[in-house]
């Protein structure tokens, strides 16, 4: 394997880095306390191509791998774990499920507006009684005529107050055993009986909005079916190990911001007449941080380059989001424990960082998930 990015790669992350840098480290504690991302930012995310990284350039988007999305999520993350997020959700889950599952149709239709940020992409699984277990969800999809009725809620829906376009799922068929009667949908928004509800006062990941969703007899087109009949669930699975992926890598971009404030903030403070970074305790603690970001980088990388190569990455997937996103919390507590008092303090970032960490041992499959699937994996039980 090679350890290095190839050319196209580290001109992509240079580039991500200095917007990262010049347009978001500036706004980021705003973005946090208000909890709302400008529209213009998205529009500049969009004319760098990070609202399609993964959309065929002949639909609008930058054509890029997986490796390059693990990319992209690293820098911006760096700098605003909620601008990241709307990116994760938007990318890796909505984009990513019609990529996998749509049809040249949906494709040509759903994703240019994507791509191009005209629209920004929701993915709708998790329910407020199936969580963990989402196959349990009791949304329900009933066929009438050229339609399908989409009965039901939905909780914690990533990018919902301004989404376009929604991927939903819902239960086709209430006999089937519960992975295989479900379905996925693309639900446009404005759909008579899609309602949108109150924006969630968050812990961490302010900037990025999150919202329940209630649909009453919400009519949606037979044609706007992602993928086959009661196969939602496998494709699912699917879009959730590509996911995975994404925030593990938005994880990695976490704790470096965490290493990196640490790292400046350790050579200006000086105690006992001398900087802080001088200190062996300190020493030892950044030293833990930097060996776990790069233990944590190799990790997303070698899942995302089984992905690229078509292969199967159930196992490395969640082994790198359960690593990644654990170490983050880790990293960004000892940021705050090296930056002492003032890493309590609202004005300093890493405070900001540890609260958005905590998020992705949560999202995307809970660090106790991503435990079963390895050990399933590892045990060759059923359901890994
Ligand atoms: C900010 C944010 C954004 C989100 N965005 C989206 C989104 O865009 N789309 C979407 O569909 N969902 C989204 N989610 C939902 C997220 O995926 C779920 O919160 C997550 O899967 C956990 O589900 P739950 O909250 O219902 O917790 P529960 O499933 O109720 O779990 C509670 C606790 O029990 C543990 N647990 C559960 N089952 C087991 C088990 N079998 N063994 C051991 N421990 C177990 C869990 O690990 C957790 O610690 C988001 C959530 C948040 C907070």
């Amino acid at each position: 394997m090679n350890f290095e990015l190839p050319e196209d790669l580290k001109m992509l992350r240079d580039m991500a880095r200095k917007f990262a840098a010049e347009e978001i480290a500036p706004n980021a504690r705003e973005w946090d306390r208000e909890g709302v991302i400008p529209q213009a930012t998205i529009d500049k995310l969009a004319g760098l191509g990070f609202m399609g990284v993964l959309v065929p350039e002949e639909l609008g988007g930058a054509g890029a791998t997986y490796l390059g999305m693990t990319v992209v999520m690293e820098e911006i993350a760096r700098q605003c774990g909620g601008t990241a997020l709307m990116l994760a959700a938007h990318n890796g889950l909505c984009v990513g499920h019609i990529l996998l599952a749509g049809n040249d149709a949906q494709k040509k239709k759903y994703l240019p507006d994507l791509a191009t940020g005209k629209k920004i992409g929701a993915w709708a699984l998790t329910e407020p009684g199936s969580g963990s277990d989402a196959a349990a969800l009791t949304t329900t999809a009933v066929r009438d005529g050229d339609e399908w009725i989409i009965n039901g809620a939905k909780n914690f829906i990533t990018n919902g107050v301004r989404a376009g376009t929604f991927v939903v799922m819902a239960r086709t068929d209430p006999d089937a055993p519960k992975t295989k009667g479900i379905s996925a949908f693309i639900i446009e928004r404005g759909t008579p009986g899609l309602e949108i509800g109150p924006k969630e006062d968050k812990m961490g990941m302010r900037a990025s909005d999150t919202v329940p969703l209630v649909f009453e007899n919400c009519r949606v087109p037979a044609e706007n079916m992602v993928g086959e009949l009661n196969a939602g669930f496998k494709d699912t699975l699917m879009v959730l190990e590509r996911g995975r992926i994404t925030i593990a890598a938005l994880s990695v971009g976490l704790a470096r911001g965490g290493l990196e404030e640490s790292l400046r903030y350790a050579g200006e403070r000086e105690q006992f007449g001398k900087p802080l970074n001088r200190h062996q305790a300190i020493q030892f603690m950044l030293a833990d941080m930097a060996m776990e970001i790069d233990a944590a980088r190799l990790l997303v990388r070698k899942a995302a380059v089984l992905k690229d190569e078509g292969k199967d990455a159930l196992l490395e997937a969640s082994t790198a989001k359960l690593f990644a996103s654990e170490m983050a919390t880790r990293a960004c507590l000892d940021a705050i424990q090296i930056h002492g008092g003032y890493g309590y303090l609202k004005d300093v970032p890493v405070e900001r960082l540890l609260r958005d960490a905590k998020l992705c041992e949560i999202g995307e499959g809970s660090s106790q998930i991503q435990r079963l699937v390895i050990a399933r994996t590892l045990l060759d039980l059923p359901g890994a």
